[in-house]
């Protein structure tokens, strides 16, 4: 007769994967020098009283210490992230690259940001360059279209200096990519974008806008800021574009 098998939790145990996952760090909270007019993020501050919850030194190093701690396998992915994440200051990531090298245990650390890129100086491409950082750039295409949305809190446009950043980035040997929303506005356009590949960035990832956008006290959005007419609209157009041109993938997302 044919022994019954009995699967008990003790071999399931033996077969689970080591524990492996990671996690976006926001230690700016939702602030942020810029106001786009697309921004679902600024007005998280008001659950927690309206105060900025910024990150202390406490809470990094308890952080770094158990996310490297909990990841058992030997690559440890760190992912800076906002509002804007640079509004903390150089220091505090030099302290954050101290302690993840303190805590690493044999592990290798990578570590990625997403910025806004207006608040970029040489000495923040050192620190990215030093410590490997792939650095992900809010970049809307070209000039008219990024600037009819990323607009500093005094209402003024950007675009020129996010490109300088991108220059910076090219001299200092920083890895990045630039993240884009896109909406009507892009559509028929987005050969306009593929300069920067040539510039030493990675692959330009966008993100649909898909909602209304709130209204700005320093102005109307423009009227192209709406749904796409199809289901795919001006997304579907860019991505259609970066499959055919191959040597610019675009990853679509939402
Ligand atoms: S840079 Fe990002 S966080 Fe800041 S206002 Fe623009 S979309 Fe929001």
């Amino acid at each position: 007769m044919k022994q019954k098998q009995i699967f008990t939790f003790r071999d399931a145990e033996k077969q689970v994967a080591p524990a492996a996952f990671s996690i976006m760090l926001k230690p700016a909270g939702s602030a942020c020098n810029l106001d786009c007019h697309y921004c679902y993020y600024l007005d998280k501050a008001v659950q927690y009283g309206g105060r900025q919850a910024v990150m202390d030194d406490q809470l990094l190093e308890l952080c770094i210490k158990q996310y490297i701690r909990a990841n058992e396998v030997d690559t440890v992915q760190f992912c800076w992230h906002g509002g804007e994440p640079l509004l903390l200051g150089l220091d505090f990531y030099r302290r954050a690259m101290e302690l993840q090298r303190r805590y690493a245990d044999g592990k290798r650390i990578e570590n990625t940001l997403q910025t806004n890129g207006t608040l970029v100086d040489e000495a923040w491409c050192d620190l990215f360059a030093a410590n490997n950082f792939l650095v992900g750039l809010s970049l809307d295409g070209p000039g008219d279209i990024h600037d009819a949305f990323r607009l500093t809190r005094g209402g003024k446009p950007t675009f020129e200096r996010v490109m300088r950043t991108v220059g910076m980035f090219g001299r200092s040997g920083v890895e990045f990519n630039t993240l884009s929303v896109v909406n009507r506005c892009c559509e028929g356009r987005g050969g306009e974008i593929p300069l920067l590949p040539r510039r030493g960035a990675q692959p330009l990832h966008a993100v649909p806008a898909r909602r209304r956008t709130r209204r700005r006290q320093t102005g109307t959005p423009p009227s192209a800021d709406r749904p796409a007419r199809t289901r795919r609209g001006a997304a579907g157009r860019l991505v259609g574009l970066g499959r055919r041109l191959r040597t610019f993938p675009v990853r679509c997302f939402r």
